[in-house]
């Protein structure tokens, strides 16, 4: 009996290792950051993105770039499938988190070569003054300068198109206390799949189903900009850590697995 136990147990073994040694390799990401406006704890949603990504264990590898200055290199860049910009450049970011005309260009090259690219929450502001136009197009958008919000509060985020990231989600969900980022450009030819309806009886409510999370393309990359998740406590709202994951693994393949 005990010899039959050790022969099963031996046997789940090589199981386990043959179907680990089939699975796809991990999509590697690299989350772009290093400086951003004091209401934006860059470390601390770093982190949260990094857990985000954790899960399913195993699925992504994610590498940190806090020094952009030194980080956004052709050679660098070329080892990840997916970006990951959480980042506004300020005047108390040091010399390492200054992007120069061949980081910029090193950005753009490597998305427009395909790799994927995701513009998380306020990294949809940056370079806005003066514009970046690229920069603007390769993000779909977002904030730039004429968003704004009201004070966070609780609202519900619905579908708003049939796409490979929301297939298979809930058609709503009540999302923590967050910013509803109002009046964000969405470039042309994007799609929206998020809105979130922003409440007029509230300070700056526009009375309008806002877009959240939208999809587009820029040159064979694709790009993901979800402009929720201000801190950490509204990135711990399973749905939104759903559809993050999710964004991230399309933008990186253009495909999402369905859930295990
Ligand atoms: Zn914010």
């Amino acid at each position: 009996m005990k010899s039959r136990l050790v022969a099963f147990a031996t046997a789940c073994l090589a199981a386990l290792s043959a179907s680990s040694a089939n699975a796809a390799e991990p999509i590697k990401a690299l989350v772009i950051t290093g400086d951003n406006v004091g209401a934006h704890d860059w470390k601390g949603t770093t982190a949260a993105l990094k857990e985000i990504l954790a899960t399913p264990a195993g699925k992504f590898t994610v590498d940190v770039a806090s020094a952009p200055a030194k980080d956004l290199t052709p050679e660098n860049l070329a080892k990840y499938d997916v970006l990951i910009l959480n980042y506004f450049e300020t005047a108390k970011g040091g010399p390492d988190t200054k992007w120069s005309e061949a980081n910029r260009k090193a950005l753009l090259d490597a998305v427009k070569d395909g790799k994927g690219l995701v513009s998380y929450h306020f990294a949809s502001a940056a370079f806005a003054r003066p514009n970046w136009e690229e920069y603007e197009k390769l993000t779909a958008g977002g904030w730039r300068t004429q968003g704004f919000h009201g004070p966070p509060h609780e609202f519900e985020v619905k579908k708003a198109a049939d796409h490979p990231i929301s297939q298979g989600l809930p058609e709503k969900f009540a999302h923590t206390v967050d910013e509803l980022y109002s009046n964000s450009l969405v470039t042309p030819g994007s799609t929206i799949i998020a809105t979130a309806f922003c409440d007029p009886a509230k300070p700056k409510g526009t009375g309008k189903d806002e877009p959240v999370v939208w999809v587009n393309q820029y040159g064979k990359g694709r790009v993901y900009n979800n402009v929720l998740g201000h801190d950490p406590v509204a990135m711990a709202n399973p749905n939104y850590r759903e559809w993050l994951r999710r964004g991230v693994e399309w933008a990186a393949t253009g495909k999402v697995e369905p859930a295990k």
